[in-house]
């Protein structure tokens, strides 16, 4: 038998919170945005629940092919354009749009052999820094491509620093409407936050995060509070369990110390599955649906929780590290992010390769 351990991939979920980001965008056309294997979700088993987007967004040609082979012949962005020259015959056999930010992929663009002409996201850095050309030659950049035979319609991009925090996108949008206001083609502007914290729409949107179920300002606001259903759930059983005494302890390096006398269940999950290291003993979970924590150190293949206050639980149960679980309770992956210190995109990145995913309609 292999290890109790699962992930689940929730179809409806993926497709109500698509529509949840359509909702706050109701005149934009949604990119799903599926790099990094659809938010480690994988491709293919996202793909059912995410067909009624209106178009692919992704970073790798290799994962443009597998949304093409899946028989997706709707638009796929590449997000940040291609890396080499050769990725632009790869783009006219696949028939990708891709996003142009730096003048050597304009260079290549105009060496590139191709009857057919080719559909490009010209994208301003407003402020991100990282990808772009600053709104200063961001002109000059359109005109040298609106004038090559391999280039059809422009349409302009950019992509927000702060749309989950305070500062917000009022800035970068007032320098992006500056810098595109007389050209023509279409725009997209917002990522997940932008969508749903500031309404803010375009031609096209791109939620990533949102679609997967997870609120791209926790904790300012959870994924309740946008609507959003839990994606992806990771659930794994009670192997042992373990009555301990005052002052008995759990786990590498002893770091949790029992006051009084207690029941802890051995779970079959550890950090060799994605489940953080770095969570503190108190990390929320449910067991068999009721709430519970981790009590000390993750090791690599199991971790501990408190059965303590569930005299019902024991060898067997089912311990949701994040999710939905069984009766219709939610272990938000965003308080687990939270108590790791990091994102719910980190987590659901890292979901390990051992660990079974089943996908359910
Ligand atoms: C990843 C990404 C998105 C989606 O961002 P989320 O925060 O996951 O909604 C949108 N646009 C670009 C350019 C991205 O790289």
């Amino acid at each position: 038998m292999p290890r109790p351990i699962q992930a689940t991939i929730h179809t409806q979920a993926l497709a109500h919170n698509l529509n949840q980001a359509r909702h706050h965008a109701p005149d934009a056309r949604v990119w799903a945005v599926v790099k990094a294997n659809a938010y480690g979700h994988g491709i293919e088993r996202a793909f059912a629940g995410l067909r009624g987007a209106d178009g692919f967004a992704l970073l790798d040609l290799a994962e443009a092919q597998r949304v093409r082979d899946l028989g997706w012949r709707g638009p796929i962005l590449l997000l940040e354009g291609v890396f080499e020259q050769r990725d632009l015959e790869l783009c006219s056999r696949l028939d990708l749009w891709h996003t142009v930010h730096c003048d050597q992929q304009i260079d290549m663009l105009a060496t590139h052999k191709t009857n057919v002409p080719q559909r490009v996201f010209l994208k301003m850095n407003t402020g991100m820094n990282r990808l772009g050309f600053a709104p200063g030659q961001y002109r000059s950049a359109w005109t040298r491509l609106n004038a090559l035979p391999q280039v059809d319609e422009i349409s302009h991009m950019t992509h927000f620093s702060d749309a989950d925090g305070p500062a917000g996108v009022a800035r970068q949008m007032a320098v992006f409407d500056a810098h595109t206001a007389d050209l023509p083609g279409e725009r997209t502007v917002s990522n997940s936050a932008a969508v749903l914290r500031h309404s803010l729409s375009s031609d096209w949107v791109r939620p990533g995060i949102a679609v997967y179920g997870s609120a791209p300002d926790h904790p300012a606001n959870t994924a309740a509070h946008w609507g959003l259903q839990p994606t992806m759930t990771l659930q794994a059983k009670v192997i042992a369990v373990q009555t301990l005494q005052a002052g008995d302890t759990v786990g590498y390096g002893s770091s949790y110390r029992a006051d009084g006398s207690m029941r802890i269940g051995v779970v079959a999950c550890g950090y060799a599955d994605g489940y953080p290291r770095i969570c503190p003993t108190g990390t929320p979970v449910l067991v068999d649906g009721a709430k519970s924590r981790t009590l000390g150190r993750v090791s690599m293949d199991m971790l501990s929780v408190d059965l303590s206050a569930l005299p019902e639980a024991g060898q067997g149960s089912t311990v949701t590290l994040w999710g939905r679980a069984a009766n219709g309770a939610v272990q938000p992956i965003d308080e687990v992010a939270a108590q790791a210190g990091t994102l719910a995109y980190e987590l659901m990145c890292a979901l390990a390769q051992r660990v079974p995913v089943v996908v359910e309609p």
